[in-house]
Formats: C-alpha cells, sequence, structure tokens
C-alpha cells in the first residue's frame, strides 16, 4: 500500500486491499519461482527469424526467453524480466540466454545448418552490474564462434542513461568484434546523441510503426526516416513484427 502511495504521487495514502495482497502473492510466487528456474531447467530459447528482404534468406535469429512454469503454464516474459531486473535475478537470466543460445548457435553450425548469427537481449541493469563482455568473450571463446556472428541488443534506454559504465562495456564488447543492435528504435528516448556517439551496427525499428504500415502515413514516414537516417550512418536495419506481405 505504501509503494502504491507513492506511485501514485506521494502525499497521499492507500489501503491494504485483496487485490494488492494478491499482487503481492503472485509477484513474490514468481520471484522464489524463477530463483530455481534456470537450475530446473523451465527457461527455454524461441528464436525469431530475420530474412533479408532482398534475397529472401536467413540472415540470423533472434533468441527470445520463455518460462514454462510446472503448475502456471507459460509465464509472459513481460511478467518475469521486470522483475528479474529489480531484484537482480536478470544477472542470472541473461548468463544463461546468453550461454544457450551461444551453445545452439555452435549446435547448428555443427549440424550444417546456415544460420549465420543469433541476437541476444541484454538488459541495462545486466550490463551495469556484471561483466557482459568478458562473458561474451568465454562463450565465444567455449563454442569456437566467430564474434561477429553474435550480436547484442539493447534497449535505448540503456544508451541515454550516458552511464560510464554502461559505454564502457560496450565499447569492449565491440572491441570483441560482437555487433551492437539498438532495440524497439523509435519508442523510448528521442535524443539521438548516442547514435553519434557510440559503436553501434544496427536499429531495429519498433514493431508498433510496422504493424499499420500499409495503413498508416505516419508510421511509414517514420519507418522512411529511421531507414534514411541509420543509412547515412551504415548500420543496418531490422524492421520487428512482419508478419504480412504488405508489411
Ligand atoms: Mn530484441
Amino acid at each position: 500500500a505504501m509503494y502504491q502511495a507513492k506511485d501514485g504521487g506521494k502525499n497521499t495514502h492507500h489501503f491494504f486491499t485483496d487485490e494488492l495482497k494478491q499482487a503481492a502473492d503472485e509477484r513474490l510466487k514468481i520471484e522464489t519461482g524463477l530463483r530455481d528456474a534456470v537450475e530446473k531447467n523451465e527457461l527455454f530459447l524461441l528464436y525469431q527469424p530475420q530474412i533479408d528482404i532482398t534475397t529472401g534468406r536467413l540472415i540470423g535469429v533472434e533468441a527470445l526467453v520463455r518460462w514454462q512454469h510446472p503448475n502456471d503454464g507459460l509465464i509472459p516474459p513481460m511478467k518475469f524480466i521486470p522483475m528479474a531486473e529489480k531484484n537482480g535475478l536478470i544477472d542470472l537470466v541473461g548468463e544463461w540466454v546468453a550461454a544457450t543460445a551461444c551453445r545452439q548457435l555452435a549446435i547448428w553450425t555443427a549440424q550444417g545448418h546456415q544460420v549465420p548469427r543469433v541476437s541476444i537481449n541484454v538488459s541495462p541493469d545486466q550490463l551495469r552490474r556484471t561483466n557482459v563482455a568478458s562473458l561474451m568473450r568465454r562463450l565465444l571463446s567455449h563454442y569456437r564462434l566467430d564474434p561477429t556472428r553474435l550480436l547484442v541488443e539493447l534497449t535505448e534506454g540503456a544508451l541515454v542513461e550516458n552511464a560510464e559504465r554502461i559505454q564502457q562495456m560496450l565499447r569492449e564488447l565491440k572491441t570483441l568484434g560482437v555487433q551492437l543492435s539498438i532495440d524497439d528504435f523509435g519508442t523510448g528516448y528521442s535524443s539521438l546523441a548516442y547514435l553519434r556517439r557510440l559503436p553501434l551496427d544496427e536499429l531495429k525499428i519498433d514493431k508498433s510503426f510496422v504493424a499499420d504500415i500499409g495503413l498508416n502515413p505516419d508510421d511509414r514516414a517514420i519507418a522512411q526516416t529511421i531507414l534514411a537516417m541509420a543509412h547515412t550512418r551504415g548500420f543496418s536495419v531490422v524492421a520487428e513484427g512482419i508478419e504480412t506481405e504488405e508489411q
């Protein structure tokens, strides 16, 4: 109830209700469950394909984490990722995701499948707290992968923060040869300064601009602007959430 009051702009009050109790119970359940989920192999990755629109060829996949809870079924990432970021479990989850994706890429390669690269989502909190560059270095060498086959996706929020620690980590990743990508581009912050400052390789147009691109001229204009800007900077562009011919 106290947090609810604080979120409501402070200097107010809130009673503890059944609803609040339920939400707190669920949070606690997810929190304790997530601690075991990694060890008990309840997390798994889905791989979303990225296609080169001119050739129709697969250029890579994005690893997306999911949680199959033994009793509660599939728990969507929106329910456990923000919580994991708050309580620090994201470090463990992030490490598991990176290791699993690298191992899968090595397996595909050994089996002769043409999967050029894999993208991994890294949380700003993970970047701030742990040495992501040294984790990636270990994984790349363990699975004997070319560093350019690994992309690290960051949200804009991670970059705008301008934390020295995060920038240092990005430079180290870049030195390793890992590619850097900006996720959900155009949704978070309007500052474009970081596009100049940081060693990026790819922008991902957020799916909210893609969904109605055939119908909405504004969305089309935004997508075109992002494309033009990315190309002048030498970045490649990935459009998220393509499902129809028109998109
Ligand atoms: Mn992503």
